[in-house]
């Protein structure tokens, strides 16, 4: 049945003596491969090689700790609720006497993951967090066989004590300037705006 008077009749046309040789087609797709022999790579032998990124390049995120080595995360939940892509889930706990050199302030984050099968690297989380504590970083996510492999804990997203990760190329004076800058709504705590 026609229903949308869109089809065609096709007709089977002869092969001429030389197509039905099948030579021309043959020399033609060599010319196209032999071509190529001579033509820049597109690609490269990564993990071997690796392409050149910006310095401001997003990939693998950090949770950073402040100058003494405190975890600076508090679980506001701020960055998770700014994920457009629902990535990151965390737990809140409360830090005992004797933990304050491991956890900056009173509340952190117990359990802190980022699913990275789902992120898409768009770097929200970091501009939502108003401790400082999240920053994505120019490290590739590494790849995995399983999908529970890439949900980043705390084991993969903290910096170690004494492998600090660099931010200053994320984190300059004017970015940090424009996060203080209370002109802006999304600088403006609640207290802020009780004030006004
Ligand atoms: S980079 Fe974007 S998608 Fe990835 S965790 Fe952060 S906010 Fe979510
Ligand atoms: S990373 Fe920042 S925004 Fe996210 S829960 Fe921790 S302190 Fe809050």
């Amino acid at each position: 049945m026609n229903l949308t008077n869109r089809s065609k009749v096709v007709a089977k046309k002869e092969l001429t003596l030389m197509e039905s040789m099948y030579l021309p087609a043959i020399f033609k797709g060599m010319a196209i491969t032999l071509s190529h022999l001579f033509k820049r790579k597109a690609t490269i032998k990564y993990p071997e090689e690796t392409r050149e990124i910006a310095p401001v390049y997003r990939g693998q995120h950090v949770l950073k700790r402040d100058e003494a080595g405190a975890e600076r995360c508090t679980a506001c939940g701020l960055c998770a609720v700014a994920c457009p892509a629902e990535a990151i889930t965390m737990e809140a706990g409360e830090r005992e006497k004797g933990e304050e050199k491991l956890f900056r302030e009173e509340k952190y984050a117990k359990i802190y993951e980022i699913n990275m099968l789902r992120c898409i690297f768009c770097g929200l989380c970091e501009e939502a967090c108003p401790k400082e504590a999240i920053f994505l970083t120019d490290r590739i996510v590494p790849s995995s066989f399983t999908r529970g492999e890439e949900v980043f804990g705390k084991d993969k997203l903290v910096e170690g004590l004494d492998e600090r990760v660099d931010v200053t190329k994320r984190q300059t004076p004017d970015v940090l300037s424009f996060k203080q800058d209370k002109k802006h709504a999304h600088n403006q705590t609640f207290q802020d705006r009780l004030k006004q």
